[in-house]
Formats: C-alpha cells, structure tokens, sequence
C-alpha cells in the first residue's frame, strides 16, 4: 500500500508442489489398488464396527450372505449370524472388546437371505487406534460350502486317477487284450500292451475306435468273413446299448493280410464312477473290452475233431460186423442148441453193440455238424406217419411204457429232412423211455397251427424231470443232468444237442418244459409246407363266394 492507503503492487510467492501432488497420485493409485483387491479377493472381506454394524464390505461379502449393498449397509452383524453363533463369535467379541485378543478364527454360520445356513470360516482381527483403543473389526469370510465342493471335487479327482491306475496296473496283468473306452464313439481310457498286439497297431489313448480301425487299417470280420458295420462291433454296441456282448467269436484282419481268430468279451462301465461326462454334462457309458487270441484253441480244437471223426469212422465197421453176426446167430442157431443163458448173452451183445453204433454215429455227425459237412435234403414229408413209425419201433423195446399218440386228422406235412427227423424223434422218444424207469404214460401229441404256420410235436413223460439248475445247459455238448446219472441212467448227452442242431438247420426248433420228478415235455416245431396254401385257398374262396 502506498501512503494514501492504495494498492502500489503485489508480492507472488510461488510453491513447488510437484512432490505433493505426486503423493496425491501415489495415494490415489495404492486406493485404487486396494479396492482391486477388496473387490477381486476371492473371499468375503468386511469392516464392521464394534458395535457390529458393516462400515465396508465388498460384493463376494453380500453375496455369502445374499443381501444387496444397500440392506447390507443397513442390517448389522446380529442380523446375519445363526442365532446358536451369537453369543459365542462377534457378540461375544463385540460385548468384551479386549486389546490383548486381537484376532479370532472361528466356523460359524449365517443365515442367507432365502433362510439357509450358510457355514463360513471368519479371520476377524481388532483394528487398533494409535493410541491403542480399538476402532473396528477387519474380517475375512470364507464360504465353506464353495470351498467344500472344491475340496471334494479335487478329492473326487484324485481318487477317479487313483483308481485308474489301479485298472491299469489290473488290465496290464491279464493274459488277455483288455481295454477301457468311453462315450458312444469308443474312444480310448486305456489299453493293456497285449492290446497292440491283437491290433497289429498302437490304439492311441483318445481316439475312437472306429477312428483307430479306419487309420490302421484293420477290419473287423463275422467268422465267416462278412466285415462287420459300425453298429455291429461288439464295443459299440456295448456303450451304445449298454448291453454286455459275451464270448462273440469274430476274426481281425490286419493291413498285411494276417488274421486272427478272436473271443471277444465287452461288458458295460459305468463311467459315473469314474467321473465321466459328455460335452453335455450327461454321464458317460464306457465298456470294458477282452479280446482273446483263439488260434491255437481252434487248432487243438480241429485235432480233437479230426481225431474223433476218425476214430468214429474207424469204430463203425468193427461194430457192424460184431452186430451183424450176432444177429446171425440168434437167427440161425437152432433153438434146440442154444442154452437160455446162451440166448442171454446174445441178446447182451446185441444190445451193446446197438448202443456202440449209436455212439459211434452220434459221435461222427457232431464232427460233421461242426465242421459244417452234414448236408440235409429238405421235402416235404408227413409228419404224422413218420411219428407214428418212430412210435411202433420204440414200442418194441419199451414193453413197460404205455406210449400214446393223439394227432389231428388230417395230415401235417412239413419240410424237413426224413432221416434226420427220424433221429430226433427218436431220440426223444427213447429218452421219454430211458428216463421214466418207473414206467408211466409217454405222450405223443401232434398240433398244426396254420395261422403260424408250423406243426409242433410234443413228446410228455411222467419222468425223472430235468432239475432247473440245469435246464440252460442240457442242449449243450456231453451234458447230461446229475439226476439222471445219479439214477445211472446210461447216456452220453449228445442226443439232444444234436436234436437242436437239427431242428436248427432245418429252419425248426426244439424246446422243452419240465418239472423235477413229475416229467418232462419235448417239443419240436418245423414249418408247416403247405403254410401259402390256406392263403391261396382263401383268396379261391373269396372268388366262389
Ligand atoms: P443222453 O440221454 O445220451 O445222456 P441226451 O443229449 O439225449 O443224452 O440228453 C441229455 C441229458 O438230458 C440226459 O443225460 C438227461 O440228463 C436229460 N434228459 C433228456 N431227456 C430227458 C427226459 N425226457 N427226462 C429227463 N431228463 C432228460
């Protein structure tokens, strides 16, 4: 100011605040920072006072408990806890706030806005003033229900890997190609070293099988050559059906002209145990597959059956000679020179040696069957009369049975081979006999049924029964039931698998019903030759009418 008291001029003092404002902007980016942390923790983070209202928290915090930000500023630390948690956790911390006790770690529950409880593990510590008062709670909250399932799923990891290695370590031990797959494709979990072996070609884990086959060049072939689609492989079909395919025989030509004969054995894995998912979330089908190099079983399999075929033909004439003599004899001996016990003997040997070509047939014509050299000449033939010729012969040797036959008037004519119907009647026949030694009724009931066009022969006894436990097994080769023997019944359980057999391969079959000491039925069915002619006639008869 000058003497009259006017504004002269002015002094400007000039600060350098660069360092000032610098700490602004580190102050400003370490905030930032924290509130990064506070809104990316993966835990539940929140300030609250000691009277226990939320002075801050962040969003994982609202959500643990589900209250929006809003209701979260206004409910307080009573409001969210589980009632049974008060006394013992922030109530009892916040009523005696103690300097020396600064931290506490504690489980304990809230209850969620939509009324659950939610378990959570809090790390809260007292938050002290310079001079030592205390001013609020910091706590951490952690959800234990997310961290749970994460623990399980982990543990569920850990356990689906370990049991994994164990079926490694159990498939790398059998004697067998083994391998695991999964999803409706068949791709690779796991595969034994035998396995690249049967494929001439290592299967790389992942890879489906189809996938595999294609790359290596193999093909998967019915036994009798026909290359199998897809949808037929045995794998496939077991994790597409779910339905386990058992002792399949099939060969696996590889790329270089080499194949093997293979059993293969596929049963269903259920993959939910081990964790398996589809890209959809739904729970995956896996199989277990053994393959089984059949080749040196087929060979030793042949020997035995070239051996038998050989040995049976061999037996035939021997035994033709021995029967036809004694027949001879019996025939021309005088009466006069023979004793009784002579005629005995005779007979006796009749008998033996009738059962000895029986066996030595039976014997030939499964080596034929199985090697697929037992050709049948299928005619039509009347069914009827050939049953009741079996009938008459039968009735011969049977005189303590009384055999019946009840069949339709007309005649049955069905397409079959006469011989080799003869032998199957016959053996039924001759086992309603055999296996009613205490003699009884035998049956024999003759039915057509023209709408299924077929003629079905039922051949019922008053027997020993066939128990149930092995009524699935009898049609199977050599198999002969325990009762039966333990009666001593003589027999060699070839007879009715060679029925099936039979019956099969004329286009019939063969089944049976029984109950243990009350019976047995046998039936046959063969399809009926005139089965188009009721067709035919109907249609003659609509035009008459
Ligand atoms: P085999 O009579 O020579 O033993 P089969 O193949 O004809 O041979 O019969 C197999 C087995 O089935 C017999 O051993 C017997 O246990 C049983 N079986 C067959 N037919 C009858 C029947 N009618 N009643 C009871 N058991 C039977």
């Amino acid at each position: 100011y000058d003497a009259m008291g006017e504004i002269d001029g002015g002094i400007i003092i000039y600060h350098d605040i660069t360092a000032q404002k610098q700490a602004e902007q580190t102050l400003r980016d370490s905030a930032q920072r924290l509130q990064h942390i506070f809104a990316h923790v993966p835990v539940g983070l929140v300030c609250t006072s000691l009277d226990g209202r939320h002075l801050s928290f962040n969003q994982q915090f609202c959500d643990i408990v589900g209250y929006t930000a809003d209701v979260m500023a206004q409910v307080t630390v009573a409001d969210i806890l589980h009632p049974a948690d008060v006394a013992q956790s922030y109530g009892g911390m916040h009523a005696t706030v103690n300097p020396h006790t600064t931290r506490l770690s504690l489980k304990k529950r809230y209850i969620h806005k939509a009324g659950h409880e939610v378990w959570v593990y809090v790390n809260s510590s007292l938050i002290l003033q310079e001079d030592g008062t205390p001013e609020y709670f910091l706590s951490i909250v952690e959800d234990l229900t997310t961290r749970h399932a994460q623990e399980a799923e982990h543990r569920a990891m850990v356990d689906a890997e370990a049991r994994m290695a164990l079926l490694q370590r159990i498939i790398e031990q059998l004697p067998n190609a083994a391998d695991l797959v999964r999803g409706a494709d068949a791709r690779l979990v796991l595969a034994n070293a035998a396995t690249a072996v049967v494929w001439n070609g290592k299967w790389e884990v992942g890879a489906s099988l189809p996938e595999f086959i294609e790359t290596v060049g193999t093909r998967i072939c019915w036994p009798d050559g026909r290359p199998q689609a897809v949808a037929e492989l045995a794998t496939i079909q077991v994790v597409r059906t779910g339905v386990a395919v058992t002792q399949r025989q099939q060969v696996i030509r590889h790329a270089d002209g080499t194949q093997l004969p293979i059993l293969i054995n596929a049963v269903p894995f259920d993959g939910e145990m081990l964790g398996w998912r589809d890209a959809q979330g739904q729970p995956e089908r896996g199989a277990l597959v053994t393959q089984q190099d059949v080749t040196a079983m087929q060979d030793a399999e042949r020997v035995k059956s070239e051996f038998l075929a050989m040995a049976a033909h061999e037996l035939r004439t021997p035994i033709g000679v021995v029967s036809g003599y004694v027949q001879l004899l019996a025939q021309t001996l005088p009466e006069s020179e023979v004793s009784t016990e002579q005629r005995e003997i005779l007979s006796a040997i009749q008998v033996a040696s009738g059962r000895l070509a029986q066996l030595a047939n039976d014997l030939l014509d499964v080596t034929r069957l199985e090697a697929g050299h037992l050709p049948l000449q299928l005619a039509p033939l009347d069914l009827g009369v050939l049953t009741e010729h079996m009938i008459n012969r039968i009735h011969v040797t049977a005189p303590g049975h009384q055999l019946r036959m009840r069949a339709p008037a007309k005649p049955l004519t069905v397409f079959g081979d006469t011989m080799r119907l003869e032998q199957v009647i016959t053996n039924l026949l001759s086992n309603a006999v055999k296996y009613s030694p205490a003699g009884g009724e035998v049956v024999v009931t003759l039915m057509g049924s023209v709408r299924r066009g077929q003629a079905v022969l039922a051949v019922r006894d008053q027997g020993i029964g066939i128990p149930p436990a092995e009524q699935a097994r009898i049609f199977g080769r050599f198999a002969r039931a325990e009762n039966a023997m333990a009666e001593g019944i003589m027999g060699t359980g070839l007879g009715l698998y060679l029925c099936r057999e039979l019956m099969e391969r004329q286009g019939g079959r063969i089944w049976f019903t029984s109950r243990l000491g009350q019976g047995t039925t046998f039936f046959i069915a063969l399809p009926l030759a005139t089965a188009a002619v009721p067709y035919e006639a109907a249609k003659a008869g609509a035009g008459t009418r």
